[in-house]
């Protein structure tokens, strides 16, 4: 374990914001989100090493499996809106790199019908070995900043809830920015801090995911180290995510003694989502959403 200064601005003066438990590993351990006093940007404090952070990952850890049927094909239609914006800012047969495949069905999905030259990259030899297995994808097994990667190579830059896993997200987009072709594009989906969820659920929070989830940023201090690495922010959405309030409730309601049989009704279905609906659509409104969609431009 280390403790660690703020990675954006370099205080080290913070204040805790609620100690969560590892809710997917049986490591029992409680891990502390800090807010730091000067810039913002809350991270977890004192955290795993970079050697330390793989056990944290189980094999099954949601990002590696893939989809089940419906779940793919819900998830397709928004591919789908994706691949529509990628064709107005990407040449024909563009290089796509995403760091973080997960599964690969996206990687695939980009690479197949968006007919982009498309390569990725993840820490889990387990993500690399299925998605080159299911999809015969060009995956390779690693961090960014160890790859090397040519300058000026890519024109876009995949950044799919990944951002909060780094352990320096400045030096992270700095790599990004120095791989990427003048005016190249970063596409990101990020957890969101000053969500009206984490403000009510605080420790039951599922943006929070303590210790994968290193970072939490909200919009300000994802635009602050936008700004400070050189992009242009060129869409800043605040998405409809019901199913992160469903999980919060759930994780509520499990910690306060709620009996069993309840709880599970509000596990992810299509009843729990149409509950939440309204609050995750005034939360979208009001710029409090769960989750942020960025779309950022190189501009040196
Ligand atoms: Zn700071």
């Amino acid at each position: 374990m280390e403790n660690i200064a703020c990675d954006y601005c370099g205080s080290r003066e913070s204040e805790t914001q609620w100690i969560a438990p590892d809710r997917l590993t049986n490591t029992g351990e409680f891990f502390s989100v800090v807010k730091c006093s000067n810039c913002g940007l809350a991270f977890v404090n004192p955290r795993p090493e970079i050697g330390e952070i793989n056990q944290y990952y189980q094999s099954d850890y949601w990002a590696y499996v893939r989809l089940t049927r419906i779940r793919w094909w819900l998830k397709k239609i928004i591919l789908y809106r994706e691949l529509k914006i990628l064709k107005k800012i990407l040449p024909p047969s563009a290089k796509i790199l995403e760091v973080g495949t997960g599964s690969g069905e996206d990687m695939a999905f980009l690479r197949d019908r968006g007919k982009f030259t498309v390569q990725g990259l993840d820490i889990s030899h387990n993500a690399v070995s299925t998605g080159r297995r299911e999809f015969g994808l060009n995956i390779e097994q690693g961090e960014l900043e160890s790859k090397n990667y040519p300058e000026s190579f890519f024109d876009l830059v995949r950044l799919k809830f990944i951002i909060s896993h780094v352990h320096q997200p400045k030096r992270f987009l700095i790599e990004v920015n120095r791989i990427l072709k003048p005016g190249g594009h970063i596409l990101m989906w990020v957890p969101n801090f000053s969500s009206w969820s984490q403000k009510i659920f605080r420790d039951f929070w599922l943006g929070g995911e303590p210790p994968r989830h290193l970072y939490d940023f909200s919009e300000i201090t994802l635009t602050n180290y936008l700004k400070a690495t050189n992009f242009k922010i060129l869409k800043l959405r605040h998405s409809i995510a019901p199913n992160v309030f469903v999980h919060c409730f759930r994780y509520w309601l499990a910690a306060h003694g709620v009996p069993k049989l309840f709880v599970i009704f509000f596990s992810i279905n299509i009843f729990s989502l149409i509950v939440f609906m309204p609050f995750s659509l005034l939360a979208s409104l009001f710029r409090a959403s769960d989750r942020l969609f960025i779309i950022a431009q190189k501009i040196k």
